[in-house]
């Protein structure tokens, strides 16, 4: 029997996204036996930890890579490290009055849920600029904000179209008026994949010292996984700090199978063939366009790009017909034998085909059309 059958657990079809509260993707058939495999020997994990890291530094252009236990997790890490890095000492060294004057430097307009890593460290945040753009923050705001206890700057970036507010300095500004205070740039792309050449991009290309993805997300590893790539310097500390050793890191355990599990996840990203996922879902997306063009229930429009700002199409159901609502689509697709999960956002329901296997869409296709019967 099915484990989640067992457990009476409804098995969804994702037409949301990437969102973690369902498991955020699915990892493929050869990233599971990869981890069943490491599952089944011990290794010295930190020797894994290091082949895995170098091989994953080489693979996405960067100097340096450390697999953390999650998105956050990794976030937590690089910013604790960069007070480790400026005072030259292990975190666990550091004394309570040392880490309460570090100050962290990040826009107002980037304030999140998943910045609370920020106030788990004990550090000062400072926090530049509105979250909207009556007044946005030029470079001598930022200037002006370096003090000798600054640590680093926490970026988060966004490109036009994503939940992120605007009203921030762009990140090239922010890096270069950084680099001459010798502060590192942290930067939180979790979320931002695709492009895959985001992957350097934000590294090597715009200088950035440090830049953390999801593992669970696009990357289609293990849920529990962030990857961590930038610069050796700070990530050599982080990876003093991470588990297995004896520091803030040990209470953020990552498994071998994990391990290997995104190993092999970021290696098959690094290979997939980004125009073929890109047609596929701009396919599902015109296919729906289509379909739906004549009916008086509702109709889609294309919506370019995707929650997270990224180069994705996703389909904007436009509700014509004054019986339903968006609470009665997402709950009817919801009820169906597959339930299918989807996403209210600003005020809209989209099927999001970029975690939708062609199996997936057809489903969703013909409740979309059962549920336009019920109301012709
Ligand atoms: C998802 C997300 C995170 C958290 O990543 P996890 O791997 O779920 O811990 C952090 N920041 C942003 C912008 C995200 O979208």
């Amino acid at each position: 029997m099915n484990v989640y059958d067992e457990l009476k657990i409804k098995k969804l079809i994702n037409a949301a996204g990437t969102y973690t509260v369902i498991g955020g993707s699915k990892m493929s058939e050869t990233t599971l036996e990869k981890m069943n495999e490491a599952a089944r020997s011990y290794v010295e994990i930190k020797d894994l930890q290091k082949a895995i890291h170098e091989r994953l530094a080489l693979l996405t252009n960067n100097e340096s890579c450390v697999i953390s236990a999650g998105g956050i997790v990794g976030i937590y890490l690089c910013l604790a490290s960069a007070i480790s890095m400026k005072y030259k000492k292990q975190f666990k060294h550091l004394k309570k009055s040392e880490i309460e004057k570090a100050e962290i430097i990040m826009f107002k307009a980037h304030r999140n849920p998943y910045d609370r890593s920020v106030n788990l460290i004990g550090c000062k945040l400072v926090e530049l600029g509105y979250a909207n753009t009556i007044d946005i923050v030029d470079e001598e705001t930022l200037e002006n904000a370096f003090t000798e206890n600054t640590c680093a700057v926490f970026y988060l970036p966004s490109t036009s179209g994503g939940w992120v507010a605007p009203g921030a300095l762009d990140l090239q500004t922010t890096i270069q008026v950084s680099k001459k205070h010798h502060v590192p740039v942290i930067v939180d792309a979790a979320a931002q994949l695709p492009p895959k050449s985001n992957l350097w991009y934000f590294t090597e290309e715009l200088g950035a010292d440090a830049v953390i993805f999801s593992g669970g997300k696009y990357l289609k590893g293990p849920q529990s996984t962030g990857v961590i790539l930038g610069k050796k310097d700070l990530l050599d500390w982080v990876n003093l700090h991470n588990f297995p050793n004896y520091d803030i890191g040990r209470m953020h355990k990552i498994s071998r199978e994990e391990l290997v599990g995104i190993y092999n996840a970021v290696k098959e990203y690094v290979q997939s063939d980004e125009d073929e996922e890109r047609n596929q879902a701009n396919w599902m997306v015109n296919d729906l366009i289509q379909e739906f063009s004549k009916s008086n229930c509702f109709s889609f429009e294309d919506s370019y790009p995707n929650e997270a700002g990224q180069p994705m199409s996703r389909a904007k159901m436009i509700i014509h017909h004054s019986d339903i609502s968006l609470e009665h689509v997402r709950d009817y697709l919801l009820s169906k034998e597959q339930p299918i999960y989807t996403k209210i956002d600003n005020g809209f329901i989209y099927i999001n085909p970029m975690m939708l296997s062609i199996d997936d869409y057809r489903i969703v296709k013909n409740s979309l059309l059962e549920l336009q019967e019920e109301y012709k």
